[in-house]
Parts: C-alpha cells; sequence; structure tokens
C-alpha cells in the first residue's frame, strides 16, 4: 500500500487518546471512523474534539471552514463492523491485553488483507498483539502522546514481525500528520514510559513514605529539574489506572522488583482516584 492509498482510518475506543487521535487525523484530511462499545463516550469525544477545534480557532492556528472540515470528516460508530472499508485502524481501548487482543482478532477478520493495524498501548507487547491478527507483518506500535493535537512525539514501534514496508509507510503517514516519528524496538514500556513510569511511580514512593507532600515533589521536579509539569501532575492527566498498568507491565515483562508498582498507587486505584478524569487523583480536580 502506498500512503496516498490512506483513505480512511478508524480509531477504535473513543477516549483520552482515542478522541485526539481522531481529531489529528480529520483535521489533516482524512476520513475517521471513531469506534467505541460506550454511546456516552462517543458523546464526550465529539464534546471534546469540537472544544479543541475552538481553542485552535481563537487562537487563529485553524479557519472556521477547517474547523467544519474536520468535523465533517469524522463518523461515530458503536461496532467494530463499521470499521470494514479502513486502510488503517488505531487501537486505543483500556490498557488490556484480553481486550485488545479481542478486537484484534475481530478486526483480523473484517478487514481487507492489506489494511494496516497499529496499537496506541504504552507498554503491551507488540508482538505479541500483533500474533492474533493473521497479518503480524501488518502491524505496528503507534504510541501518541497526551495531549494528542499538541504533542509531536509519535514513539513507532516495530514488533518482530512487521515489515519494513509497513515500518516505512506508517512512518511517513506520522509526517504527513505533522508529528515526529521515532523509531523504537518492542520491549516493556519502549522507551517513554521505561524512563517516565518509574519516575512517577518513585514519586508516588516519597508521598507514601511522607518525604513531602504532593504539591512539594512536584515543586521540587519543576523548579529544580525544570520539568513544566510534576510527575503526580502528570500522572494525574495520564489516568492513575493507566500508570499502575504500565507499572504491572514493566514488572512482569523485566521480573525485576526495581518497577514494583508503589502500593499507594494501587490503593487508589482501587478507591476509584484516577486523576483528572474522576475529579481527583494525587491532586483535587473537583
Ligand atoms: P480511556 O479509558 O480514556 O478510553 C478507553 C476507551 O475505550 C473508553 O471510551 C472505552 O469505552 C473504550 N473501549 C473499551 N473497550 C472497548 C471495546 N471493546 N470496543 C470499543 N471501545 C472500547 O483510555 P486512554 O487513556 O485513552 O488509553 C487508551 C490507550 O492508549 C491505552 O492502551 C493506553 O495505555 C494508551 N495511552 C494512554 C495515554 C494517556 O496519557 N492516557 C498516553 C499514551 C497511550
Amino acid at each position: 500500500m502506498k500512503i496516498d492509498d490512506i483513505k480512511t482510518v478508524g480509531v477504535v475506543g473513543a477516549g483520552t487518546m482515542g478522541n485526539g487521535i481522531a481529531h489529528v487525523f480529520a483535521q489533516s484530511g482524512f476520513k475517521v471512523v471513531l469506534c467505541d462499545k460506550s454511546e456516552a463516550s462517543l458523546e464526550k469525544a465529539t464534546a471534546t474534539i469540537t472544544k479543541n477545534l475552538d481553542r485552535q480557532l481563537k487562537k487563529e492556528k485553524i479557519t472556521a471552514e477547517q474547523k467544519s472540515a474536520t468535523l465533517a470528516n469524522l463518523s461515530m460508530v458503536t461496532a467494530l463492523s463499521e470499521c470494514g472499508d479502513c486502510q488503517l485502524v488505531i487501537e486505543a481501548v483500556f490498557e488490556n491485553l484480553e481486550v485488545k487482543d479481542a478486537i484484534f482478532s475481530e478486526l483480523g477478520k473484517i478487514l481487507p488483507a492489506e489494511s494496516v493495524l497499529a496499537s496506541n498501548t504504552s507498554s503491551l507487547p507488540i508482538t505479541q498483539l500483533a500474533s492474533s491478527t493473521g497479518r503480524a507483518d501488518r502491524f505496528v506500535g503507534m504510541h501518541f502522546m497526551n495531549p494528542v493535537p499538541v504533542m509531536k512525539l509519535v514513539e513507532l514501534i516495530r514488533g518482530l514481525a512487521t515489515s519494513d514496508e509497513t515500518f516505512s509507510l506508517i512512518y511517513a503517514l506520522c509526517e504527513k500528520l505533522g508529528k515526529t516519528p521515532v523509531e523504537v524496538n518492542d520491549y516493556p514500556g519502549f522507551v517513554a514510559n521505561r524512563i517516565l513510569m518509574p519516575m512517577i511511580n518513585e514519586a508516588a514512593y516519597t508521598l507514601m513514605e511522607g518525604v513531602a507532600g504532593a504539591k512539594e515533589i512536584d515543586s521540587v521536579m519543576m523548579l529544580g529539574m525544570n520539568h513544566p509539569m510534576g510527575p503526580l501532575t502528570l500522572a494525574d492527566f495520564i489516568g492513575l489506572d493507566v500508570c499502575l498498568a504500565i507499572m504491572e507491565t514493566l514488572h512482569e515483562g523485566y521480573g525485576d522488583s526495581k518497577y514494583r508498582p508503589c502500593p499507594l498507587l494501587r490503593k487508589m486505584v482501587q478507591a476509584g482516584y484516577l486523576g483528572r478524569k474522576s475529579g481527583r487523583g494525587f491532586h483535587s480536580y473537583e
């Protein structure tokens, strides 16, 4: 497949990442089929994309015509079968291997043979996800960063069976979206989360052990290390359930105790304190 053959892109999962991925593709002129099993998620995604386009319009980064064209490129669906005409489908559902596997095995059956599959997983093995699709050579990891319309990086992950042709195609596609792809290999956490998550986890331990309060920990990292936001604020943005899932993947994948998830992080997820999306995480957003 050539890059100009990609006209319609499916995005499965319309949460934090899915709505952003749908936004950037639609804004770059692709038809986008955004699929979520939850109607409420799709409604929220439409509202979020509209709000973000309005912000771009206000800052004069896009015109009113571009806003309407972007919205017109989007269709919201609840059935995976509606993605059947896509040349590329990117999965962005919960960070759970069984849930993703079920989606990929169904997509493997309904898509044309040449269509490419991608996962936005933060840390699950690309090689393993690819294996349930019957097209492991046309499978790649596309790890966008949050918030997708703003962040330039896409960590582009080669599974063991990803073909050079597929990799080059998706690399060029990322550039067409105005993103900067960086090639990495398939190991737990890839590069971004292998380095970022242990820092967030350590910040949670620092809080749990009473070394400092959440505000103070964030202040030290912002003022002392020049980070634009502190690790606990960043964790609230990412979602504490996502952070915990990534630490568990690192712990299991490397079998090294240095990746053990902080008990406080686990307890907060059990309590439903998931960060911004639930109104409360290490900080409060009510
Ligand atoms: P989220 O919880 O905000 O959204 C997940 C969405 O998937 C929900 O709307 C849910 O209804 C939908 N979903 C679940 N099962 C489904 C199914 N079977 N069919 C259709 N839709 C289904 O999650 P998120 O934060 O957007 O994360 C999505 C993926 O992106 C995860 O793999 C995560 O690791 C990865 N990721 C997250 C971030 C981040 O900062 N949040 C950054 C990079 C990558």
